[in-house]
């Protein structure tokens, strides 16, 4: 099983992402490749694989990505090898990428879970972005131009959140996870035989 979610950025992604996989560690992390500069508190392998052009462009190349966009000036890519030997290994994975690529992995795989976080405000979305403290003011204000652009794809996902009290979007979004996996499409009924009576339609 699959899930992406989406936020403007300072939305919360990070740190909901953090707090949900500290509540589910069966979720697999998908760990994007991208050519921005590593804040102080990244690491390599972890939070992204940080890349030179170069090397992002010659990913690209040979197809090791299932998508990339151009997010803030920089270059972001979701590596196949990330993906696909999870799922083919029966994990659910979960993944943050932008609108953009959000509907581009829902072409690729149709059966994915798609989670738009909001802020509760412009407002709460701007200070959160000032006391994170990680940007510097022009980084700020791209990135709020962004956000009033990227709201308006809120509704081409399944699911909108909106992040007020970080514990209850936590639970929210474990609530999301938990019903997808009893989504009839995921479900195998088996007769008293052991035969297969409604066979699911595994996408992924
Ligand atoms: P993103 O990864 O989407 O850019 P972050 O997870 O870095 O966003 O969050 C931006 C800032 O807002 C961080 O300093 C984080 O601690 C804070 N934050 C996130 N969610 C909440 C919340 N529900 N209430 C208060 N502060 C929050
Ligand atoms: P940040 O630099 O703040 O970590 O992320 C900036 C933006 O890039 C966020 O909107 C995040 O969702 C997006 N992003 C991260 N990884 C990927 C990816 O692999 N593909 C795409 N399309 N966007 C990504």
């Amino acid at each position: 099983m699959l899930t992406i979610i989406s936020a403007p950025s300072g939305g919360g992604k990070s740190t909901l992402l953090r707090a949900l996989l500290a509540a589910e560690p069966s979720l697999y992390y998908s760990i994007s490749a991208t050519t921005r500069a590593r804040r102080a508190p990244e690491t390599h392998g972890k939070d992204y694989f940080f890349y030179s052009e170069e090397e992002f462009k010659k990913l690209r190349d040979n197809n090791g990505f299932y998508e990339w966009a151009v997010v803030h000036g920089n270059l972001y890519g979701t590596l196949r090898s990330e993906v696909d030997a999870k799922l083919a290994a029966g994990r659910d994975v979960i993944m943050d990428i932008d609108v953009k690529g959000s509907m581009s992995m829902k072409k690729e795989i149709p059966d994915c879970t798609t989670i738009f976080i909001l802020p509760p405000s412009m407002v709460t979305l701007e200070k959160r972005l000032r006391d994170r403290g990680t940007d510097d003011e022009a980084t700020i204000q791209r990135r709020l131009t962004n956000a009033r652009e990227e709201v308006h794809a809120a509704f081409q996902y399944d699911y909108i959140l909106v992040n007020q009290e970080l514990d209850k979007t936590v639970q929210n979004m474990r609530n999301i996870i938990a019903a997808q996996r009893f989504r009839a499409s995921r479900t195998v009924i088996r007769d008293s035989m052991g035969s297969v009576l409604a066979p699911a339609v595994q996408s992924v």
